[in-house]
């Protein structure tokens, strides 16, 4: 049976009072949530320690949204495995297309800091996807299968997750066809070892779309940035009716 993950992704968002008052909203609304659903918030660095006291002892669990490779070093502005486990952390966001676009993430990059995160006991949450202008030119299947097949080497497949998330969908409203991503993402489990692996879809995924979502067959869990911010829409995703 693979397991259900919805992880919300804040990027930069939220200091530490607006991460509590978050909570505050957010922790009322999760009575009715099936007990299988794996709930994680991927918080800001700053705000991981005094989550995790807040966190401690409920069913949310806590996720960074990258780690170093190495265990420490002169790695000024980087953050490490033990740094991240030692406080609680459970999950890492690896390879996010915001880090390969702009802070120049590359597949061995990934790699590195994947077998790493296992490595501290953390289990990475793997991010592939496309650009507009590579899905119009038919490199979609492609461009995925390199990106996993460079960034799965020597990683443990019983300990990762994989987010598919099409580049043009993210944070444009424009999600891909719920039908396209449960395509592109048995496609994607086609290539793994390990079947199963919890694959989830992310791209505008909101309160209106995640029971479609949630409705295919390949789709495990959903990677959730703009609206896992509001309590009230990332809670509606979390409790998503099929
Ligand atoms: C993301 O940050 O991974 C993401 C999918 O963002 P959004 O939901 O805002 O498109």
């Amino acid at each position: 049976m693979r397991k259900v993950v919805i992880a919300g992704n804040w990027k930069m968002y939220k200091t530490q009072a607006q991460a509590l008052e978050f909570l505050q909203g957010f922790m009322l609304e999760l009575d009715n949530v099936p007990e299988e659903r794996e709930i994680i918030l991927c918080a800001p660095f700053t705000d991981l320690a005094l989550l995790s006291k807040n966190l401690h002892g409920s069913r949310v669990q806590l996720g960074a949204q990258n780690v170093h490779w190495e265990e420490a070093g002169a790695y000024t502005g980087e953050i490490s495995g033990p740094m991240l486990a030692e406080i609680g952390v459970r999950y890492v966001v690896v390879g996010h297309s915001e880090r390969r676009q702009y802070f120049g993430e590359t597949d061995q990059t990934v790699n590195l800091r994947l077998k790493a995160a296992q490595k501290y006991g953390l289990t990475p949450i793997l991010c592939v996807g496309e650009t507009k202008q590579q899905r119009d030119a038919g490199e979609t299947e492609i461009l995925i299968y390199t990106q996993l097949e460079k960034a799965l080497v020597g990683v443990d497949q019983e300990k990762l997750i994989i987010a598919y998330e099409p580049i043009w969908a993210i944070g444009t409203g424009d999600t891909c066809e719920a039908k396209e991503a449960n395509r592109i993402i048995g496609l994607i489990r086609s290539r793994l070892s390990n079947q199963n692996v919890p694959i989830q879809y992310g791209g505008s995924v909101k309160p209106t779309n995640i029971d479609e979502i949630m409705a295919q067959p390949e789709i495990d869990g959903a990677l959730v940035g703009g609206a896992s911010l509001e309590p009230q829409s990332f809670s509606r995703i979390v409790n998503y009716q099929v």
